[in-house]
């Protein structure tokens, strides 16, 4: 044993949503970050990206014009994994899909010195599975970032079955360093996180099928009811109806359980292309100011 490694030098693979964030937090952080992705036009974006929003934090007085700077000289971007080489750790935040993924680590592992940490950052694939992609599974984990990235406290991590003890303590230090909370979970559909969230989402879109209340009521009752900052329609819409749908299926199939069927509403308005915000209409519309619920 060669005691808990210690993270000093970040790789990224994905420049999205979460892969941007995630390069923005280590990098504000003061660690190096290299940022991969296989489209200059999506690390173009993650780099404007980046840059506006360590603005807010600087508008806000949260950082200073000089820690900004050095922050975004400190995130290498480019579309080779060799670039990875030095790396203490790779963050994989790519497309979800398991066959891309389990792709992305076979070309991957050879570029890494043996001791590097891998990590994935999926909200649905069996930690387990990916591990057994890659070279490591033992220096390999699942490290759920929320969405926005600098908002959101909580790192949800995911131990696979392989994943060592020294993985867990490095994993969870770096977390801590980035000014998060981790929660760990075990491999299992959903982990901890989207396992309580979802049913409750889908039981939320029951309701609504079933008449038991309509869109306003059921977010109001759930907002003020239960204290929550959005209630769980307008959540369902924030995330992306399709990702709501996607997870649903991950429970239901990989717990062989009735009780997490997705509800036929959520389907029907996924089928009608209704995705929420992203597509400018799920349970609200938003063709309209205020948004105007659909039902
Ligand atoms: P996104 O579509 O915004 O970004 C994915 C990026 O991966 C794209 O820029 C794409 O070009 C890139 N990519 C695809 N193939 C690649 C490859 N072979 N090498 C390098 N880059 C490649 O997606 P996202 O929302 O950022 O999600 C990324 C991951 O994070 C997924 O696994 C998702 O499940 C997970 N996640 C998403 C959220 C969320 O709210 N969006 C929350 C938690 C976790």
């Amino acid at each position: 044993m060669s005691g808990n490694p210690v993270v000093e030098r970040v790789g990224v693979i994905g420049a999205g949503q979460m892969g941007n964030g995630i390069a923005h937090v280590c990098a504000v952080a003061g660690l190096p970050v290299v940022l991969v992705d296989i489209s200059a036009e999506a690390l173009e974006k993650a780099r404007a990206t980046m840059a506006k929003n360590m603005e807010r934090q600087v508008a806000k007085g949260q950082m200073k014009p000089g820690d900004r700077d050095a922050a975004l000289a400190r995130v290498i971007t480019g579309t080779d994994y060799a670039g990875f080489a030095e790396c203490d750790i790779v963050i994989e935040a790519a497309t979800e899909r398991e066959a891309l993924k389990t792709k992305i680590f076979a070309e991957l592992c050879p570029k890494l010195k043996p001791s590097a940490i891998v990590a994935s950052n999926t909200s649905s694939i069996s930690i387990t599975r990916l591990a057994a992609a890659s070279d490591r599974p033992e220096r390999f984990i699942g490290m759920h970032f929320m969405n926005p990235v600098p908002v959101m406290k909580l790192v949800e991590v995911i131990r696979g079955i392989a994943t060592s003890d020294d993985t867990h303590a490095a994993v969870e230090a770096l977390a801590k360093r980035l000014g998060k909370v981790t929660a760990t979970a075990e491999d299992f559909p959903g982990f901890i996180v989207n396992r309580i969230l979802l049913p409750m989402i889908n039981e939320a879109a029951y309701a609504l099928h079933e008449g038991v209340g309509d869109v306003v009521s059921i977010d109001t009752g759930m907002k003020l009811g239960t204290n929550q900052p959005m209630g769980p329609l307008e959540l369902a819409d924030f995330i992306g109806l399709d990702t709501c749908l996607a997870i649903m299926r991950v429970l239901y199939e990989g717990l062989s359980d009735s009780k997490y069927r997705p509800c036929p509403l959520l389907v029907k308005y996924v089928e009608a292309g209704w995705y929420g915000r992203k597509t400018g209409k799920g349970f609200y519309d938003y063709g309209q100011d205020p948004p105007k619920p659909t039902r």
